[in-house]
């Protein structure tokens, strides 16, 4: 799958899920912006493997929830490469805790960085995509928007709100040749995964069909096929990567 010439914007990128996709779509000839919050040197590390294997991209920081700080990062992709053809909303947190005792900052961070986010972003990449007539708008959700998690409320609601998002944008601007899809991860071995207890992940697997965890380049292979011209007939979906654990 060729993505040269295209340009991307992958949000989290420094680590995990993030970086995994956008080592992959620089792998498929995309140039990439590495986006990071906290995480410079990692963010740094991910573009210079790029650079080295001949590729483009650089770093951005910015918080995906704070508004400024995301037009600045467009501008910036947009001032460098003229166009944005790829936009993966990967940025994402946990603050989990059992609805009675969950503390409102820790439902309002989850909100706004993972579904505020992803909002801010898009409407950010999508004039310009719009302008171009061409682009990719893929949304990292999680199974657990779609089946739930007990101590997990707020991080399913902003994962099933960001369901609700794709299929209303795809609507919006399927008649501009922009395909807007959102991937469901299962648990995928990176640190969000790792804090797990080993008990609770015992559990976790003996409800998996295929009885392990997922890697992040498993997800980052659905991601590129998203992106690219062949999934050009896709919009609007989405697609579990969850080792069966989200089937109905
Ligand atoms: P991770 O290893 O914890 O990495 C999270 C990434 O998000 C980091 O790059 C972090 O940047 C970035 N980030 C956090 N807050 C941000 C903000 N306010 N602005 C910009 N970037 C921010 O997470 P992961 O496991 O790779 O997960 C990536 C995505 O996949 C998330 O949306 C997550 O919900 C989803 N997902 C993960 C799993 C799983 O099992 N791992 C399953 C389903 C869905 P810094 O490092 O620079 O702070």
């Amino acid at each position: 799958m060729s993505l040269d010439e295209r340009v991307a914007l992958v949000t989290g990128a420094s680590r995990g899920i993030g970086r995994a996709i956008t080592l992959r779509l620089a792998q498929d000839g995309a140039r990439v912006a590495v986006n990071y919050h906290t995480q410079q040197e990692a963010a740094e590390q991910v573009a210079a493997a790029i650079c080295q294997q001949g590729g483009d991209a650089f770093v951005i920081h910015a918080d995906v929830s704070q508004a400024p700080q995301v037009s600045a990062m467009m501008e910036a992709i947009l001032e460098r490469w003229g166009r944005i053809d790829i936009l993966v909303n990967n940025a994402g947190i946990t603050r989990d805790g059992l609805l009675l005792r969950m503390k409102a900052e820790d439902w309002d961070q989850v909100m706004e960085v993972n579904l505020r986010g992803a909002f801010l972003c898009t409407r950010a990449a999508l004039r310009p995509m719009i302008r171009q007539r061409w682009g990719r708008i893929i949304n990292i959700s999680s199974v657990v928007g779609a089946i739930g998690n007990a101590g997990q409320s707020n991080y399913a609601a902003s994962k099933a709100g960001l369901l609700g998002f794709t299929k209303s944008l795809a609507k919006e601007v399927a008649s501009r040749d922009i395909t807007v899809n959102a991937v469901t991860p299962g648990f995928i071995t990176t640190d969000i995964v790792d804090v797990l207890s080993e008990r609770l992940k015992r559990q976790i697997l003996s409800r998996i069909p295929l009885s392990r965890f997922g890697s992040a380049e498993e997800v980052a292979h659905l991601v590129a096929f998203l992106a690219s011209e062949e999934a050009s007939y896709m919009t609007g979906q989405v697609i579990g990567i969850d080792g069966g654990l989200g089937m109905g």
